[in-house]
């Protein structure tokens, strides 16, 4: 899906494999992007700190294998509604795309996000676009050399606040501050926060938009997702077309030339460094700074906004309104919101307690009452903050009967291990094995009875 326009043959920092150094620009766009980046900064490092039913609020505690977050755990047990979250998470992002193309890569990413911070700690530390070129350019000096230093040394402490923010959802966040303060972090803690300050430092510094260019899986794929109603940002080339400088005010019409002044900003604030007027890339992140650029020229310029804008395919050669809310993507809401609603049902409704039995591997003996009796091993894992009741019953043969306690406790958090045994009279087997049920009840708990089954055998009286 790209327009055919004329290109010129004037090569691009990308094109020409130099370093990119996107210009400094202000607009309309931008100021979402910071909003959005500011919020995703605040929800990321902020959170980490909130406390919730005094335990960290938002902890995957690896060492007890638990996912603590608001005041709900989630047990290894519960892999399958956090495998629901991650696809609900990809399906959104689905619908996201085709209805407005890379708008998660421009706005919210955090490689985005994370690459504008550490180009916005560049230019503080080494001036806008031609003076870092020249700086590129220029011999080692002591001001180069303080320059880069101070640049770095930037980028080290946000990659670094980054690294222990990251590790402190997997290890509680207090715990690991102090001890790194007191270096007494231990070697597990100290390599995950070498380890995600280096991988932030090589991503965000170093590697940028080859990270969404040639690495991540979402930008290859996203333009199979595109329709010719999605929203995406475009060069109106027919009328920019032909481009060519001119003077404000000139009647450039009537010289054959369109809106586009060349003036390559468009192309001088592109993170990526491609040229948007040659229509739609894969490396086009969606970060709309083109936009921002190309308006301000236009206000200068005295022309109507929108040369390069959010468009649609078909708006842009067919003209007339964007079809936004098309039955494709209706359909595709409908059904996202269908996953969301069974996935809060699932979620709210879950089982609080999990259980297993496991059959001791003696076959069976007699008891004083000339009963078949056989063992059992029973597991419950009370997945709530409190302690709860359970109540233990047995069926599938008559006069089924627990031997042991039928009712017992567990703390809140706690796996219990209990032998009960199971006696029935052998007049009433109907073979030497026979299906049995265990039904746990938790008496607070929304889920209802739990459910096992295993095998009782004996020896059927002749
Ligand atoms: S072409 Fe425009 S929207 Fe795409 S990455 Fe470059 S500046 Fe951002
Ligand atoms: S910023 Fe606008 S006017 Fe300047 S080259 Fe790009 S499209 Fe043309």
């Amino acid at each position: 899906m790209s327009t055919s326009i004329p290109v010129r043959n004037l090569a691009t920092d990308a094109v020409a494999g130099s370093k990119i150094h996107p210009r400094k620009f202000r607009g309309f766009f931008r100021r979402i992007r910071i909003a959005g980046g500011a919020l995703l900064f605040i929800l990321f490092f902020g959170t980490v700190w909130l406390s919730w039913g005094g335990r960290q609020a938002v902890l995957w505690d690896l060492t007890e294998k638990q996912f603590h977050i608001f005041g709900s755990t989630f047990w290894p047990q519960d892999l399958v509604l956090l495998s629901a979250i991650l696809i609900i998470c990809a399906f959104g992002l689905f619908f996201l795309t085709v209805m407005a193309g890379r708008v998660w890569c421009g706005y919210t990413c955090p490689q985005s996000v994370w690459m504008w911070i550490f180009m916005w700690a560049e230019r503080v530390t080494e001036g806008d676009r031609n003076q870092r070129k020249k700086l590129d350019q220029a011999p080692l000096s002591v001001a180069k050399l303080c320059k880069r230093t101070i640049k770095h040394g930037l980028w080290i402490v946000l990659s670094l606040a980054t690294a222990v923010t990251f590790v402190g959802y997997f290890t509680p966040i207090r715990e690991l501050v102090t001890n790194i303060l007191t270096l007494e972090v231990s070697g597990a803690a100290a390599f995950w926060v070498f380890f995600f300050t280096a991988a932030t430092y090589l991503n965000a510094g170093w590697l940028r938009e080859k990270v969404c260019v040639h690495m991540c899986p979402y930008g290859r794929f996203q333009s199979s997702m595109l329709d010719k109603d999605s929203l995406v940002i475009s060069y109106d080339a027919a009328r920019g077309e032909s481009r060519g400088a001119r003077k404000p005010g000139s009647d450039y019409l009537s010289q054959g030339l369109g809106d586009c002044i060349d003036c390559h900003m468009c192309v001088q604030v592109c993170p990526t460094g491609i040229d948007i007027r040659d229509g739609l890339q894969m490396e086009c992140i969606g970060c709309a700074a083109c936009i921002d650029a190309c308006n301000s020229i236009m206000d200068k310029m005295g022309y109507a906004t929108g040369l390069i804008r959010y468009t649609s395919e078909r708006a842009l050669q067919e003209g007339g309104p964007l079809r936004i809310f098309r039955p494709r993507l209706v359909a595709y809401g409908v059904l996202l919101v269908s996953f969301i609603a069974i996935l809060v049902w699932a979620m709210v409704s879950r089982p609080m307690a999990s259980f297993d039995v496991t059959k001791d591997r003696g076959l069976f003996r007699y008891n004083d009452y000339g009963q078949i009796e056989n063992s059992y091993v029973l597991t419950v894992l009370n997945k709530s903050h409190h302690a709860q009741a359970f109540t233990l019953s047995v069926s599938g043969v008559a006069g089924l009967t627990l031997i042991d306690d039928t009712r017992f406790y567990v703390g809140p958090g706690e796996r219990l291990e209990q032998p009960v045994s199971v006696a029935a009279n052998p007049d009433e087997l109907q073979s030497s094995l026979v299906d049995i049920k265990f039904r746990l009840n938790a008496a607070e708990d929304p889920g209802g009875d739990l459910v096992q089954e295993s095998v009782f055998t004996g020896a059927r009286q002749q």
